[in-house]
């Protein structure tokens, strides 16, 4: 049996591709215990060039930028990572995926403290469609305002991907589900709008957008970085700005990015409706070039695409 079906069957494990079932860890690993990780979230499309990696390099360069903060001494190089991500893909025939390199502590010793322990490198894909569901892309989600924080500056390093500070977004996550909002906005420690829990947040305000600081305790998104370029090169330069709650609410178009929710339009927040309470026309002009270029039907000028070959 191959593992639950939206999984590919194999999984790159410390330099070998193995069955998704043999994919495993000791319960001692300190990753288990204490969040010891860090990560990628990454996607391919299908492209008229076959599956192509969206912002290979980029997430790359990431995982490598977290292990640095977090002191994770990487085991493989740059390239070896950017090779066996795409050996993955391929070896697990998809079309389209997202991909999730991870990098833990495994086992070695159980203080808190987890540098002598192993360091296990695994990459695994699954299919995945729209993340926030199948009608968020084109009809908006609704959100609410978390009463979660995220990290204060002193606290966590908010510009890693750290595998513990998720547990931070999983409380704002479910707060969300469990008051029936497809996500939720979390406020910084000084109580400004700073991201969704996997998503970075944009604001529309009489033609101009802004998008939070890099300072306002968020995740540096890759989609985010993409899209402050589709934005510019449709003529709307991105103001990075802090933002209160209240503007959210008198905002004309507000939307989510993200690898895992894309460009997502944002209908309402704390069942307010943003402007006409639909997706608006400048989100839809910057959703629109998203897509063409990373299903490759519009050009590639940045050069964000690599096949997987
Ligand atoms: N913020 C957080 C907390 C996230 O987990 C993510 C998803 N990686 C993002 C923002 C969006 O980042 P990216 O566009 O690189 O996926």
């Amino acid at each position: 049996m191959s593992g639950s079906s939206q999984f590919g069957p194999k999984v790159w494990y410390n330099g070998k591709l193995i069955p998704w079932e043999d994919a495993t860890v000791h319960v001692s690993a300190h990753a288990l215990h204490y969040g010891s990780s860090v990560f990628e979230g990454i996607r391919a499309y299908a492209t008229p060039r076959g599956p192509s990696v969206f912002c290979l390099d980029e997430h790359v360069e990431r995982l490598f930028d977290s292990a640095k903060i977090f002191r994770v001494d990487m085991q493989y190089t740059f390239d070896e990572i950017r090779q066996a991500i795409k050996d993955t893909i391929r070896a697990n025939g998809h079309e389209s995926c997202y991909i999730r390199p991870l990098v833990f502590r495994g086992t070695g010793a159980l203080g808190v403290e987890g540098r002598k322990c192993s360091v296990e490198t695994v990459i695994f894909t699954l299919e995945w469609g729209s993340y926030l569901g199948p009608e968020a892309l084109e009809q908006g989600v609704d959100v609410g305002v978390s009463s979660w924080r995220r990290m204060a500056p002193d606290t966590f390093p908010a510009m890693g991907k750290i595998g513990g500070q998720y547990v931070n977004s999983q409380f704002a996550k479910m707060e969300a589900l469990d008051l029936g909002y497809a996500e939720n906005i979390v406020l910084d420690v000084n109580g400004y709008a700073s991201e969704g829990s996997g998503e970075n947040l944009f604001l529309i305000d009489r033609g101009q957008i802004y998008t939070t600081p890099l300072w306002g305790s968020i995740l540096a998104g890759i989609t985010r970085r993409c899209v402050m370029q589709i934005a510019a090169d449709l003529g709307h330069p991105v103001r990075e700005q802090t933002m209160s709650r209240e503007w959210l609410y008198i905002a004309d178009e507000l939307f989510f990015t993200g690898t895992a929710a894309e460009v997502t339009p944002i209908r309402s927040v704390d069942r307010i409706p943003i402007g006409e309470g639909r997706r608006g026309p400048i989100t839809a002009e910057i959703q629109q070039r998203f897509f063409d270029v990373t299903t490759g039907k519009g050009e590639d000028t940045h050069g964000w695409l690599t096949p997987v070959g």
